[in-house]
């Protein structure tokens, strides 16, 4: 089937995302609450853009419009753009210091402060990523906590959560930097939390706590090592060398 994106003609299969077609194709559009990793959610609502099919157009969310038969999408038209600046706004003013939402306030020359009263300890846009990213990880140590202006992620009670095994997935998945993660001195800070960390067996750093370690090793059929990422990296260029040296 073939779906055509910004005037590119792309093959796609029946059932697949906008968001994922035009990616494969090299054509952006922007997200905030998207990882390639997780289901989307459409909560940021930055990926909208336009479908057109019999003459007609329609704004949907690509992250969530699988499509069924050949259509066309524009991406970027003056509609498209007009709408994602009244989203960046509201998100700008949810999180004015993150870098992320500074950039696509220059791109998209949206500058809150001069509507909103900024408030600038906020940081969280309320994307949900990082709750997902916990959920998919088999925890589900945070979640989305209260309603209207007091809405925020946080762990049962606002109190240290003993599911958290302080990965810092949701950290890491997080558009905004919103979630604050201390790692020093062999210790990780997350969530009101503090962990042991674990030393790489091969470069010695500090790569994820104790805790983290354990519920991977107890989740894997195969023999976890004590590796940071980087040096489990090198392990397998160094297997791949091997096998063609001697091939
Ligand atoms: S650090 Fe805790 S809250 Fe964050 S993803 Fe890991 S288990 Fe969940």
């Amino acid at each position: 089937m073939i779906v055509t994106i910004d005037g590119i003609k792309c093959n796609a299969e029946k059932g697949e995302y906008i968001l994922d077609i035009a990616r494969r194709n090299n054509i952006f559009i922007p997200t905030l609450c998207h990882s390639s990793a997780l289901p989307g959610q459409g909560n940021c609502r930055l990926c909208i853009v336009e479908v057109i099919e019999g003459g007609r157009s329609r704004v949907v969310t690509a992250c969530l419009y699988p499509v069924t038969h050949e259509i066309e999408v524009i991406t970027n038209s003056e509609r498209i753009r007009d709408m994602r600046r009244t989203i960046i706004m509201f998100l700008y003013v949810r999180a004015p210091k993150s870098y992320r939402m500074k950039r696509l306030g220059e791109e998209y020359g949206v500058h809150p402060e001069q509507r909103f009263e900024i408030d600038e300890d906020e940081d969280c846009i309320l994307c949900g990523l990082c709750v997902r990213a916990c959920e998919a990880m088999g925890l589900s140590a945070i979640s989305m906590v209260n309603r209207g202006t007091s809405k925020k992620v946080s762990t049962p009670f606002d109190e240290p959560s003993d599911t958290c095994i302080g990965c810092a997935s949701c950290a890491s998945v997080c558009p905004t930097d919103a979630i604050k993660v201390e790692d020093r001195d062999g210790i990780r800070r997350i969530w009101g939390r503090e962990f042991k960390m674990l030393k790489c067996s091969k470069c010695g750093s500090y790569f994820t706590t104790e805790e983290h370690f354990e519920y991977v090793k107890n989740k894997s059929d195969s023999v976890v090592e004590v590796l940071c990422e980087r040096c489990k990296r090198d392990a397998i260029a160094e297997e791949i060398a091997n096998v063609y040296s001697g091939i």
